[in-house]
């Protein structure tokens, strides 16, 4: 008798990819939601009264982008462009996020693609039922993928296969921790941390003016750090392959796709990306674990503003050349 093969199924939500330092007595600071299925904390210095209402509002920005760009609800824009199959026009929102995805994918060779949708949902590696594809159902999802997939003109999308399935999963994240920090900004807030699973962003320093301490967890040895950055009003994103995976005789299955093979990028165990906004070191993260420690090296040694750490398949680490001047 042959049954089918057990999935182990090791699914880890809400494992925040970066550790806070903690400060005493900074508990009541924080504020917590579930949104995009990840636990977001939002920490802020000062009186709690008078911020509360400004975190709610940031809490309310998060979810109208979740709203706009899930792939699990189907009126969302997204939804909308992936179950289209003539030109279709998203807002004016989304057409920018789409931009700047879209130059990230060309920068990055096309490692980081938002058309990777029917991909995701092949593999199923986020749902109970994970699975490892065959060659055939890899060559299926993988029709008509790219950089050049999709035309935006204005509002305006065109995809170039009408069955492509989009997913901002490796952006829309951190894009919705930019809205957040936004609102906070325009509340008032002048020190404040918000943390969506390993997408953080920071609008200025601590209360006590100092830089904000952010320590790197190691992708194997959970209750380690690899480093701590010393950061002020900048985003820093991990992205790794410990945090949403499944296991199959032995091999490890994880929610980062490399579009060229339709499997798990194997090159890196994590990428943390330091850059002046969320959005675009969420991506850059998920580019440069594709790409793996050398490529992804030079794609973020070239990008001003931009430092990166990143942890080979084999452990070791490799870093731009400015990640030791934001290190104690
Ligand atoms: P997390 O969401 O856990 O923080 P990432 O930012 O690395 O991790 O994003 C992973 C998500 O991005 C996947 O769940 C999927 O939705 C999407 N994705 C997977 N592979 C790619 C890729 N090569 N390019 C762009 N997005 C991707
Ligand atoms: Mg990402």
């Amino acid at each position: 008798m042959f049954g089918r093969p057990q999935l182990v199924f090791l699914l880890l939500l809400l494992v925040a990819g970066l550790a806070w330092l903690r400060l005493p007595g900074d508990e009541q600071r924080v504020r917590t939601a579930l949104i995009m299925g990840t636990l977001v904390e939002i920490r802020l210095a000062g009186d709690p009264q008078q911020f509360n209402p400004a975190i709610d509002a940031a809490f309310a920005e998060m979810s109208r982008v979740e709203k706009l760009f899930s792939s699990q609800l189907a009126e969302s824009d997204v939804s909308q462009l992936s179950f289209s199959t003539e030109p279709f026009q998203v807002t004016e929102e989304s057409a920018a996020l789409l931009q700047r995805g879209r130059q990230i994918a060309r920068q990055s060779d096309g490692a980081f693609d938002m058309s990777l949708g029917a991909l995701k949902q092949l593999w199923g590696v986020e749902t109970e039922n994970p699975q490892v594809p065959s060659a055939e159902q890899l060559q299926q999802a993988l029709a008509g993928v790219g950089p050049e997939a999709l035309q935006i003109e204005g509002r305006t999308v065109s995809k170039s296969n009408p069955h492509l399935q989009i997913d901002l999963g490796g952006i829309a994240k951190g894009y919705a921790v930019d809205r957040a920090l936004e609102i906070l900004r325009r509340a008032g807030v002048t020190s404040a941390a918000v943390n969506a699973g390993g997408d953080i962003g920071l609008l200025g320093s601590r209360e006590d003016g100092k830089p904000w301490r952010i320590g790197i967890q190691h992708p194997r040895k959970q209750d380690e750090l690899l480093t701590t950055l010393i950061l002020t009003d900048r985003a820093v994103v991990t992205s790794g392959d410990y945090e949403r995976f499944f296991e199959k005789d032995g091999v490890r299955y994880h929610h980062i796709f490399d579009p060229r093979s339709g499997y798990p990028a194997r090159d890196c165990q994590s990428v943390t990306v330091v850059a002046a906004d969320v959005a675009s070191a969420d991506a850059l993260a998920t580019a440069a674990f594709v790409l793996g420690p050398q490529q992804g090296l030079q794609l973020l040694e070239q990008l001003p503003q931009v430092e990166g750490l990143l942890v080979a398949a084999d452990g070791t680490l490799h870093r731009t050349s400015g990640l030791a001047a934001l290190e104690p």
